[in-house]
C-alpha cells in the first residue's frame, strides 16, 4: 500500500516533469490542470500590471521553440530536449551572432561539466542559452544563429487554491512553489507531497480547516497575500513544502516566531523519527516563508524539506531529475507530514475535572485499558501525566515535553479520560 503510493507519488512528479514552467504562462496552467485530476483544486489568474504591496504582477511568458546553429548550419542546441537550456523568461531573439557575441549570453557549470544549470531572469530584460560546460568548450569560432521564440505580453498569474474546510475556521496553510521547469526535486517533489496530502485529508476528519497554495515562488506569495489579506488572520499553522523527494535527511527551517506550535509539533515529529535531521532557525531568505514571515503578517509558517536548497550538488541543474527524487523518499516525507498534521490536530489543552487529589482510575474501569500503548503501565502513566498537567496551561504537547512519552500515547490517555468526564476539552 505504501509502497504503490509512493511510486503514485513518482508517477506524478514524471507527468509533471517535461512541462515547461515559469512564473506566469501556460507551464503553470498546464500542471495545475494536471493537479485538477486528483483534487479539487480552483485555478485563478491575476492580471498583468495588478499592483500587489511593493510589486507588480509581470508580463506574461510564453515559449514554443528555441535553438541555436553553429557556423555550418547544424542545430547544437535545441529548447526540446531540455527546457533548461534557455534562460527562462528570456526575451524573444533571432538573429546572427559572433561566438564572442554568443558567449555573453551562456550559462554553464565548469564544475559539473555534464550537467545543465536552470537560470532564470524575471525582472531584466535579457536573452540567454544554458548549456553543458563540455559543450562549452567545443564551440568554434564563427558565426552562430540563435532563435528564442518566446512571448512576454499582458496577461496573467496563474496560481492554484484548495480550501477544505474543517470543524473550525482556524486553518493551517501548505504552500509549494510551481514556477520550476524541468527540476524534479525542486519544486515537483513538494508539489507531489503537497496532492497527496489533500487527498489523505478529504477522507478525514478535520478537527481544522485546510489551505492549499500551488503559486510560482516569490511573486506568488507576495499576489496571493496581497489580495487575501483578510484571510490570514485564520491561519494558525503553515508549512512550506520543499525538497522532500531526495535521500537527505530532513531539514525544517522554524517560523519567525522561533516557538510557535507548528515549530513545536514539527521539531517533536523530526525528533522522534531520526537524531539526523535537522530543525534550524529563521533567516528571511529561502522559499515562499519569506514572504508569510515578513513583519506585517508575521504568520506560523516554516519550511519543510529534506536536503536544503543549494546544499545538493544537483540543486538548479539538469541533474536534479527523476532519478534523484526516489518513490519511497516521497512516500516517508508525506508520511512525516501527515503525523506533523496529526499531532496539531491532536494537540489540545485539556481540564481536569477532578483535580483535588488523583480520582479513582480503577472504579472507572481505566485501569485495565491499554490505549494505543503495548502495556498497562505505559497507559497509567500517560493517564496520570495528562491528569496532572491538564490545568488548562499545558497542551498534550507540553505534557509530551515535561513526560518524554509518546504523544499518541498521551492522546489516547486523554480520550479515555475525557470519556469518563474526568477532562474537559478546552480548546
Ligand atoms: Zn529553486
Amino acid at each position: 500500500m505504501k509502497v504503490e503510493r509512493g511510486s503514485a507519488m513518482h508517477a506524478l512528479v514524471s507527468e509533471l516533469y517535461p512541462i515547461c514552467r515559469s512564473i506566469t504562462g501556460n507551464g503553470v496552467r498546464e500542471t495545475l490542470r494536471i493537479l485538477q485530476k486528483s483534487i479539487p483544486l480552483s485555478i485563478n489568474e491575476v492580471p498583468t500590471g495588478t499592483t500587489v504591496f511593493d510589486w507588480e504582477v509581470p508580463k506574461e511568458w510564453n515559449i514554443t521553440n528555441a535553438w541555436i546553429k553553429d557556423p555550418n548550419g547544424r542545430e547544437i542546441v535545441n529548447f526540446r530536449n531540455s527546457n533548461l537550456h534557455v534562460l527562462n523568461y528570456s526575451i524573444p531573439v533571432h538573429k546572427k551572432v559572433s561566438l564572442e557575441e554568443l558567449k555573453k549570453h551562456l550559462h554553464y557549470l565548469p564544475e559539473y561539466p555534464d550537467w545543465i544549470p536552470y537560470r532564470t531572469s524575471y525582472y531584466k530584460a535579457d536573452w540567454g542559452f544554458c548549456i553543458s560546460y563540455n559543450q562549452f568548450l567545443s564551440l568554434q569560432d564563427g558565426e552562430y544563429e540563435v532563435f528564442i521564440d518566446s512571448s512576454l505580453e499582458p496577461g496573467s498569474l496563474t496560481y492554484g487554491e484548495l480550501y477544505l474546510e474543517g470543524e473550525s475556521k482556524e486553518e493551517v496553510l501548505l504552500s509549494a512553489h510551481v514556477c520550476h521547469p524541468s527540476l524534479a526535486n525542486d519544486n515537483l517533489s513538494g508539489i507531489s507531497v503537497a496532492v497527496f496530502l489533500a487527498q489523505h485529508l478529504m477522507k478525514t476528519k478535520r478537527r481544522f480547516s485546510y489551505r492549499f497554495l500551488f503559486m510560482p515562488g516569490t511573486i506568488g506569495a507576495i499576489v496571493w497575500l496581497a489580495l487575501n489579506k483578510d484571510k490570514t488572520q485564520n491561519i494558525k499553522h503553515g508549512l512550506v513544502l520543499s525538497l522532500l523527494g531526495d535521500s537527505g535527511n530532513f531539514t525544517y527551517k522554524k517560523s519567525r516566531r522561533d516557538t510557535a506550535e507548528i515549530d513545536q509539533v514539527v521539531s517533536y515529529i523530526l525528533g522522534k523519527s531520526s537524531p539526523e535531521n535537522r530543525i534550524i532557525d529563521f533567516i528571511p531568505y529561502g522559499y515562499d516563508e519569506r514572504q508569510y514571515c515578513s513583519p506585517g503578517f508575521n504568520l506560523p509558517v516554516g519550511c519543510l524539506s529534506r536536503t536544503p536548497y543549494g546544499q545538493y550538488k544537483e540543486y538548479h541543474t539538469s541533474a536534479d531529475n527523476l532519478s534523484l527524487v526516489k518513490p519511497d523518499k516521497l512516500e516517508e516525507s508525506l508520511q512525516t507530514v501527515i503525523n506533523i498534521v496529526d499531532t496539531l490536530e491532536g494537540n489540545r489543552k485539556y481540564l481536569n475535572l477532578s483535580p483535588m487529589c488523583e480520582p479513582q482510575l480503577g472504579k472507572r474501569g481505566l485501569y485495565s485499558l491499554q490505549g494505543g500503548t503495548n502495556n498497562t503501565k505505559d497507559f497509567q502513566m500517560a493517564m496520570l501525566w495528562v491528569l496532572n498537567l491538564s490545568d488548562g496551561e499545558h497542551s498534550l504537547l507540553d505534557i509530551q515535553k515535561r513526560s518524554k512519552m509518546n504523544f499518541q500515547d498521551l492522546k489516547y490517555a486523554a480520550d479515555a479520560l475525557e470519556k469518563v468526564n474526568l477532562l474537559k476539552t478546552l480548546n
